[in-house]
């Protein structure tokens, strides 16, 4: 009976659609980039080290080295006093024996001679006669302990020892940590091309001032940021008219030269609306609305096996598309296994309210107010065709299946979409 009709009953959630979007993408080939590059994305590959690290014992001060046996009566009343046989600097190695009664002066980093086994602070130790360097006499007044001040070799890892694992994201420490370990150059996949199309008989690019009916691309560019935020190399390909031939001939273009391809508009059920039939003419739409909002007219599927987007032509719509379908799929493609941004409960500040039974994706900003607890509050309108309550907010408050609102003073569930993934809140 038609009050039974239920048109949100065949579309995928939010889960299922984002589950199938993953199910058809895989991590883009390997290349190899400088380690300091890497920093931010995650290794294709295991990195060992090809030395020790550190590769040899050496000072962690500037002092002098000693044979801690030769100190073990030393006290501040009977000083065992050493001659000083040598000296070392960080990349100068001392090579001659040093034997008992004997020491050398050593800056940090400097390779601790064969043989000595502590270093003593040069604050501490009196130079009675020389320079304190070879020919001197010192006195040291304190017993030292085996290993004292010495940094050993293999401390951080031993030779052949993975340090970093494929999958591990690299940080800029973790670049210092990969050029010790010898790995000057890494693997990761490679940025995934993406290509962006708009389509809309409507659009004038940003450069031009709009006649009137029309208005101007703003998909594109925030689509492209968004792609290399999310680790992609965006492709722009322009803007096609409501004309299948030129849509087509575009999408073509794109997916011979893409690993990825993204469209905004076109994809709702209007007259000129031609993305859905298009991907299932050219390939297979694996499915073609979600139940959510705003941006519910997304059209999955695949075009000579790459990928394609059909995000809907609304700003806040593709936006939070792109969000929650394109992101998840490029990081998944450059080898992260962390794909969702992280996820917190806030107390609405005010009533939310929506008409229908489908999420809500509403946007919002969430702040600690002076008691530290976490509010959020939605942005004044939803309108779908702007974007400056997505460019002032942080996250997107999820008002769930089935539910009219949430009541002002309840928890809600908010996406941090200003947060990487994987950030511990
Ligand atoms: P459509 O998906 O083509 O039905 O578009 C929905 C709404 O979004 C319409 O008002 C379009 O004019 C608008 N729109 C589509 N593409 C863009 C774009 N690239 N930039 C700004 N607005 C757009
Ligand atoms: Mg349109």
């Amino acid at each position: 009976m038609a009050q039974d009709f239920n048109p949100d009953a065949h579309m995928l959630t939010v889960e299922e659609a984002l589950d199938v979007v993953l199910r058809h993408v895989v991590p883009t080939p390997i290349e190899e980039i400088a380690c300091w590059r890497a920093a931010g994305l995650p290794l294709a590959r295991d990195v060992a080290t090809d030395i020790d690290l550190a590769p040899f014992a050496n000072s962690a001060m500037d002092g002098y080295a000693v044979h801690a046996e030769d100190l073990l009566d030393a006290d501040v009343k009977h000083p065992v006093v050493l001659d000083v046989v040598g000296h070392e600097a960080a990349g100068h190695v001392f090579e001659g024996a040093v034997g008992t009664g004997e020491t050398v002066r050593i800056m940090t980093g400097a390779p601790v001679p064969e043989g000595l086994d502590a270093v003593v602070k040069y604050e501490i130790v009196e130079v009675l006669e020389g320079d304190g360097n070879e020919g001197s006499r010192v006195a040291l007044r304190k017993p030292a302990s085996i290993g004292e001040n010495i940094r050993a070799a293999g401390l951080e890892a031993h030779r052949g020892e993975v340090i970093m694992r494929a999958g591990e994201v690299v940080t800029p420490a973790g670049a210092g940590l990969l050029a010790n370990a010898g790995a000057a150059v890494v693997s990761v996949h490679r940025a995934p091309r993406v290509g962006i199309i708009s389509l809309g008989t409507e659009l004038v690019d940003a450069s031009v001032v709009p006649a009137r009916g029309q208005i101007r691309d703003v998909n594109a560019p925030a689509l492209m940021a968004s792609a290399i935020a999310a680790g992609a190399e965006p492709v722009f390909y322009g803007i096609a008219p409501d004309d299948e031939g030129r849509i087509c001939e575009l999408v073509r273009r794109a997916v011979d030269e893409c690993d990825l391809v993204v469209t905004s508009g076109g994809a709702s059920a209007g007259d000129y609306d031609y993305v859905t039939a298009l991907v299932a003419r050219e390939g297979t739409v694996l499915f073609d609305r979600i139940s959510m909002r705003p941006g519910k007219a997304v059209t999955f599927g695949l075009v000579n096996d790459v990928p394609f987007v059909g995000l809907s032509g609304n700003p806040a719509g593709a936006f939070i598309g792109f969000e929650l379908f394109v992101r998840p799929a490029i990081r998944k493609m450059r080898g992260h296994s962390d794909l969702q941004r992280p996820v917190q409960k806030a107390r609405v500040q005010r009533d939310v309210k929506k008409r229908q039974d489908r999420r809500f994706y509403n946007r919002a900003r969430v702040e600690r107010d002076p008691a530290g607890e976490l509010v959020a509050t939605e942005a004044a309108t939803q309108n779908s065709a702007m974007l400056v309550d997505l460019h002032r907010g942080n996250c997107l408050l999820v008002v769930p299946d089935g539910l009219r609102g949430i009541t002002a003073g309840d928890e809600g569930e908010v996406i941090r979409y200003d947060l990487p993934e994987g950030t511990v809140l």
